[in-house]
């Protein structure tokens, strides 16, 4: 997946709902407001209880619609469709936890009753038929735009009796054994007084311990798979006819079902044809387990086939539907997969885990005037009745299920071939087909060169790509049919900026990579996610510099990847790159920066220190060794070892276990003429300056240039002790040393006074390499922030980089100046900041000024949007004034302006505009159907200055205008406005719920936290964060919310540290 995956959906809700669920059990005062009701139930208990057959005997049911629970005869039936289960309901109804919540009640003793024996009442069935309705309106995909429909966990609070009851019913014995212990456990613990939190805490780590992968006693060879979606009433319907090997005799098979109702399943195998005598599913491990009832002997092949129901779904994930316009504007809807991590699941069951590949015969009944879409071309198409047709897809090689695809819907596409005669489409909304040329060209240029690189061709005959309207990640590698959110694929040559058509790019060759490394040999679990992630955000670069090199990438490589995974590594609520994950929440949890970004860039380290050569015959020897199969981080190495005769595996070692990175401190003693001794030393760099906790050692590959030859390299050596000595000869008394050339190590340099000095020259003569100057500036502003230089010592080394020219050189400063702008936010120096970034910034843009001059090189392109961009927020009164008349006359139309300063523009209007300007720019929004231009308008509109107007943009973002996929980064534009920073938290703590309904967890929810509470600089903000989350417990946000409160605690120390020495410098600077 391309970075910015953003997940979300139904998983998260769930936890959300028992978490919400389990504090609600304790809350008496809700207890009361049940308390007539249940009263009820325990007469009825305790009449019937006698009658009640042992827990775990009894069959698996619950009431598929409501009103039917009159049928509990039933509950004998061995028939499979008296298995079926509505799986929502059932999910709702499984929890054990829900069993717990009746701990404190005398109701618990009924539970062990069915639940139609027990409780004939009326009153009961009306209040459950009430529940299963409301229950449908919140979780079966209400639209986003019906913001009233009630919270789960509110709801499962309201109807407790319900769930308790109902669950009693469903839970499996296992289960209900684990819940009576858990009930015991909690009791004790109640007795030992510990906190709720620890209680909490106790049970999610004995559910991670319960987590276990899908049992190998029965394997999956080949899938006929065929799904036909109504895209009307939005549900599917599907079948699914699947060749098992079973390797050990056994009489029941467990593979993975999630929200699908699975309505009938038979087993053929020599001449055998079994029905599962019931199904029992697991929601908490999203399994279904047939059971025959006899025993399949080993040995066997069978085949298994299933028809099934489920929801398309708005969630994003799954089977989903996606919204588009129709020609007359009216709403429509296509279907989308997007299957990774663990969502295969949701829509057909299966075996659906990384290693457990197979082949796929898919098929899809669709309408006949859609276009139906999926991994590999279309073998045949028939006609059906009413209005469908039939498409049947090739079979595709051997591969994972996560990279399973379909789409259907109304779309235009262009089409070319690649050099090697590979098949290449991009599909775009009706009308926008030139929009997906520039794809186009760079997918059709891709494929070669990959085939090149690694030497193996790509193995499907034709490759698709996809803009989907909703879409929850940046792009998803389907093998054969790579979707992607509209604004990562679609160019319209107009209205797209240079920046938005290098990520495009960068888009492309991510996905495209991911088709060998990742689809072709594909990590053995998620663990090892970060091979597939980490590699390709490497090789996308690798690729975009090979097709663009006038893009100059690399360099933007150490902005956009590498000083992020510095930033977020450095703090003590970090994790290492390889985790052990278990549970679909674990995995969702680490597709982050970590994955990403610092995964990347040990590669790129790695890259370096056994040379291109090298690693394109390891790369090569890897994907050989093990197409079509499965890896481990090891079998990298291994392969990588052997082309270089290298030690990788031990350098890499200690950077995929270790959380954090190190930082390299030099000190240089100059020992005659031309003979310089450097002693390095190594230790963990902490964000606040603190020891680190844990004693790390790295392997660090360094190397050293000199003014000798600023762009060579003067020596390269290991450092794998804790502190080590260097000797460089023929270097000269006045000779710079320069530790990182590049910026390519994962690692800090902490220089002496006396090297930075001999530095800081060659930084103004700009006779270090950009990189270099870069990389000098970032790590002197990481030291700032852990206490180890002053703020104002390195401001004025800053003015060393006023004559700067390079666009990743200005990135790098602009990003640290903006996290002092935050700091300063918070006192009173705000005017001599501006002033002190005007005087920085104004020179270059004196260079560059509003036109593109002809031929201009594309890095300037990048660097005039950035510097005036930043001359309106400093409040230049001269970029301010031209940028607000550029607008007008781009409003009149007498003047458009080029994509790449609209942004500037926006917010030069906006940030003191009024209600006219603001209603002007919605006015824009509302004329515009590109993604991109919706985008940057709605993220301008958070640097207004009226808070009552950052309030109505919050609205906005809320509205049914902006996707909800889009609405969390609006708010996050006023949040990261220090005069929005207050009102959106409170925003956010009156909305949390409304706001855990839209977003069901996940990462989008992560993002907004991260941004609306890591700027604070107050230990007060910082408890009232903690408490508020302690209170509001969010699922899957637990990391995000500690390491902003890190952050902010960070702030607080800073400030503190600096503020009077940089108050001095400021007035008079
Ligand atoms: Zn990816």
């Amino acid at each position: 997946m391309y970075k910015h995956a953003l997940k979300g959906g139904i998983r998260t809700a769930k936890q959300a709902w028992k978490l919400k669920n389990e504090l609600g059990k304790l809350n008496l005062e809700l207890a009361k407001a049940n308390s007539d009701f249940e009263q009820h139930l325990c007469e009825a208990a305790r009449i019937t209880q006698s009658c009640a057959p042992p827990a775990n005997n009894r069959p698996l049911l619950l009431l598929k619609t409501q009103g039917d629970n009159s049928k509990s005869s039933s509950h004998n039936s061995s028939s499979t469709a008296a298995c079926s289960i509505v799986a929502n309901h059932y999910r709702t109804a499984v929890n054990p936890r829900s069993v717990l919540d009746k701990t404190v009640k005398p109701v618990f003793r009924a539970e062990s009753c069915h639940l139609n024996a027990l409780i004939p009442s009326k009153q009961f069935v009306k209040v459950q038929k009430q529940f299963y309705r409301d229950f449908s309106s919140v979780s079966l995909g209400s639209s986003l735009k019906n913001s009233d429909a009630p919270l789960l966990g509110d709801l499962c609070s309201q109807y407790r009796a319900i769930l308790a009851h109902t669950s009693a019913d469903v839970v499996p014995g296992e289960d209900r054994h684990r819940a009576q212990c858990n009930y015991q456990q909690k009791r004790r613990s109640h007795q030992h007084n510990h906190s709720r939190e620890e209680q909490l805490e106790q049970e999610k780590m004995a559910q991670k311990a319960q987590f276990e992968r899908l049992p190998t006693n029965v394997v999956p060879r080949h899938y006929e798979l065929l799904l036909q979606p109504d895209l009307e009433e939005f549900t599917f319907t599907g079948k699914t006819v699947v060749q098992v090997q079973v390797k050990e005799p056994t009489s029941q098979i467990t593979l993975n079902a999630l929200d699908i109702t699975i309505d009938s399943v038979e087993l053929d195998y020599e001449c055998t044809k079994l029905k599962p005598e019931k199904i029992v599913y697991s929601v908490e491990n999203e399994t279904a387990t047939l059971e025959f009832g006899k025993e399949i002997p080993n040995d066997t092949a069978g085949v298994l086939r299933m028809s099934f129901t489920g929801e398309l779904n708005d969630k994003m994930k799954g089977f989903y539907r996606s919204k588009y316009f129709g020609p007359n504007g009216e709403e429509r809807y296509a279907g989308v997969t997007q299957f990774e991590a663990t969502d295969a699941r949701r829509c057909f069951p299966c075996w659906d885990e990384p290693a457990i590949k197979a082949t796929f015969d898919i098929t899809l009944v669709v309408p006949k005037d859609r276009v139906a879409l999926s991994n590999m071309p279309v073998m045949k198409e028939d006609a059906l009745p009413d209005g469908l047709r039939r498409v049947r897809f090739d079979r595709t090689p051997i591969m994972s299920t996560y990279l399973v695809a379909v789409v259907v819907g109304e779309y235009d596409y262009v089409e070319g071939k690649s050099d090697d005669g590979v098949i290449v489409r991009v599909f775009t909304p009706v009308g926008k087909r030139e929009q997906g040329t520039f794809a186009l060209e760079v997918a059709t240029k891709v494929l070669p060169y990959y085939k090149d690189y690694f030497n193996i061709a790509y193995p499907l005959p034709k490759m698709d790509l996809i803009a989907i309207s909703d879409f929850s990640a940046g792009a998803m590698e389907n093998w054969g049919l790579v979707t992607y959110r509209e604004t990562f694929v679609l160019v319209d040559p107009k209205n797209t900026s240079l920046m938005r058509k290098q990520s495009i790019a960068l888009t492309v060759g991510h996905e495209i990579a991911h088709q060998w490394f990742g689809n072709l040999v594909t990590m053995e679990w998620w663990t090892h996610l970060w091979l597939n992630e980490g590699y390709a955000s490497f090789v996308e670069f690798l690729c975009v510099h090979h097709l663009f090199p006038e893009y100059d990438i690399w360099t933007q490589f150490v902005t956009d990847m590498y000083t992020r995974a510095l930033e977020l590594d450095s703090l003590k609520n970090s994790h290492p790159i390889e985790v052990p994950v278990g549970h679909p929440s674990e995995i969702d949890e680490i597709f982050d920066e970590i994955s990403y970004n610092k995964g990347a860039s040990v590669i790129r380290m790695l890259h370096d220190y056994i040379g291109e050569d090298d690693f394109r015959k390891g790369m090569n020897l890897y994907l050989t060794r093990h197409q079509y199969g499965n890896t481990c981080t090891e079998d990298l190495w291994t392969a990588l070892q052997e082309a270089s005769s290298k030690k990788v595996a031990d350098v890499m070692s200690s950077w995929t276990q270790h959380k954090g990175f190190p930082v390299v401190s030099v000190e240089q003693e100059q020992q005659g003429p031309k003979k310089r001794v450097l002693r390095l030393k190594q230790c963990k760099f902490t964000a606040d300056g603190s020891e680190a906790e844990e004693d790390c050692l790295w392997t660090v590959p360094i190397s050293v240039s000199t003014s000798k030859n600023p762009t060579g390299i003067a020596k390269t050596f290991l450092l794998d002790k804790p502190s080590m000595e260097v000797v460089l000869e023929n270097v000269e008394e006045n000779d710079w040393i320069k530790i990182n050339p590049g910026t390519v190590g994962y690692y800090r340099t902490r220089y002496s006074s006396d090297m930075l000095e001999q530095l800081m020259p060659a930084v103004a003569r700009m006779e270090l390499p950009p990189l270099d100057r870069l990389g000098l500036i970032d790590d002197m502003f990481a030291m700032v922030q852990a206490g180890h230089a002053s703020t104002a010592d390195v401001l004025a080394l800053v003015d060393a980089y006023r004559n700067e020219t390079n666009y990743t050189v200005w990135t790098a400063i602009t990003n640290s100046l903006t996290n002092l702008h935050i700091l300063i936010s918070h006192t009173d120096l705000m005017d001599h900041f501006h002033r002190f970034g005007r005087n920085l910034y104004e020179p270059v843009a004196q260079r560059l000024g509003w036109e593109p001059r002809d031929g201009e090189n594309h890095l300037d392109t990048l660097l005039r949007s950035l510097v005036l961009t930043r001359l309106v927020s400093f409040r230049s009164d001269e970029v301010i004034d031209s940028a607000r008349a550029r607008f007008r006359s781009h409003v009149t139309g007498t003047n458009p302006l080029p994509a790449d300063l609209r942004t500037t523009c926006y917010k030069a209007v906006l940030q003191d505009g009024d209600e006219k300007v603001f209603e002007e720019m919605l006015n824009l929004y509302r004329n515009t159907d590109l993604h991109e231009e919706q985008d940057r308008i709605s993220r301008a509109l958070g640097c207004c200055s009226d808070v009552k107007l950052l309030r109505r943009v919050i609205d906005f973002a809320m509205s049914g205008e902006v996707r909800a996929q889009d609405s969390v980064f609006v708010i996050v534009a006023v949040a990261i406005n220090p005069k929005g920073r207050d009102m959106a938290w409170e925003f956010f703590k009156e909305n949390n719920k409304q706001l855990l309904e839209r977003y069901q967890g996940g990462f989008l929810l992560s993002r907004l936290i991260k941004y609306l509470i890591e700027n604070f600089a107050t230990e007060e903000r910082a408890r009232e964060v903690e408490e508020f989350f302690k209170a509001n417990h969010i699922p899957g946000c637990e990391r995000t919310v500690s390491q902003a409160v890190e952050t902010i605690r960070l702030n607080a120390a800073w400030l503190k540290r600096d503020k009077l020495a940089l108050s001095a410098f400021l007035e008079q600077n």
